[in-house]
């Protein structure tokens, strides 16, 4: 069935802060879902959790620049507008923050975050500059639509970290809320970047899933290191998976395990490339 609710789009900051002061002073929760738009089920798992805990779900699409590290990376983003806002609509969420480039940066930004040992791991190892980014655009997007809660897929889940870090370092009154990760039936892990791959490539890529759950399993009989060095051998074999990094890591604190006995949440991340496409998963084991 058809939906009829109409959509809210706010391109301009003032307008949108406006609305939802007014919302607020009705006593609206506000929950909030920031993408950068190409959304797939993964995001509206994300829109459904926020609009079953609050009275009002706005979604952001902006396609950050400033957390690409790579010019090619960011032109080539998959974007379909129309077919997100129809996406949007149809689950129900009705508020839509779209701004321009120049809205969300008038001048080149000049502040930078820094986040100790948590940017320096992982994808901040390898995207020099990515969270720097990341940090920037929540930070700006948390002060404008100052919502009760805020939710983000386990799928990026160092960018969780490091998010949970800017909000309790910087007393922002936002409940994170980290959601669950969406997959194909194949296990591949539902991105925006998988829009770009061939069916052969999304096939390869569904052994990234197939890496986690063997490194899972292997971790109840071998070590860290043992694991690690039989997944990289088991992905390498699949033919056209490029493993960039793999590492067991706490999920809080993203410190390196070298042994799982006594350790807080765990989770095995990878980040690989298939058919020139980098895409990263994990699973949490514990
Ligand atoms: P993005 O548009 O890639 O910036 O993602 C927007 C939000 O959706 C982030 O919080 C992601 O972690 C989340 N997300 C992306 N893919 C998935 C997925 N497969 N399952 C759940 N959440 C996801």
């Amino acid at each position: 069935m058809m939906s009829t609710l109409e959509l809210s789009i706010f391109k301009e900051i003032d307008a949108l802060q406006n609305w939802v002061n007014s919302k607020k002073g009705e006593g609206a929760q506000i929950g909030f879902v920031p993408t950068m738009g190409a959304l797939h089920k993964g995001h509206i798992s994300l829109i459904e959790t926020s609009l079953a805990e609050n009275d009002i779900t706005i979604s952001s699409i902006f396609v950050n620049p400033t957390q690409f590290t790579s010019s090619s990376d960011l032109k080539n983003y998959p974007k379909s507008i129309d077919k997100d806002l129809e996406m949007l609509r149809k689950a129900g969420c009705t508020t839509v923050f779209l701004p321009e480039e120049t809205t969300m940066y008038p001048k080149k930004p000049e502040i930078k975050f820094d986040f100790a040992t948590l940017d320096k791991t992982m994808e901040g190892e390898h995207r020099p500059g990515h969270f720097n980014g990341v940090a920037l655009i929540v930070s700006k997007l948390f002060h404008i639509v100052s919502p009760h809660k805020a939710y983000f897929g386990q799928k990026d889940l160092q960018q969780f970290a490091i998010i949970s870090k800017l909000v309790e370092d910087l007393h922002f009154p936002i409940k994170l809320v980290r959601c669950p990760i969406v997959r194909e039936d194949s296990g591949l892990a539902m991105s925006s970047r998988n829009r770009l791959l061939t069916d052969e490539g999304k096939e390869k890529a569904s052994a990234l899933y197939k890496g986690l759950i063997y490194a899972k399993n292997l971790l109840e009989e071998k070590g860290v290191e043992e694991v690690k060095q039989a997944v990289v051998d088991f992905l390498g074999r699949q033919g056209g998976v490029y493993v960039e990094y793999l590492e067991i890591v706490e999920t809080k604190s993203l410190k390196k395990i070298e042994n799982i006995e006594g350790t807080n949440e765990v989770a095995i991340c990878v980040a690989a490339y298939i058919e020139g496409i980098r895409l990263i998963d994990n699973l949490i084991i514990n």
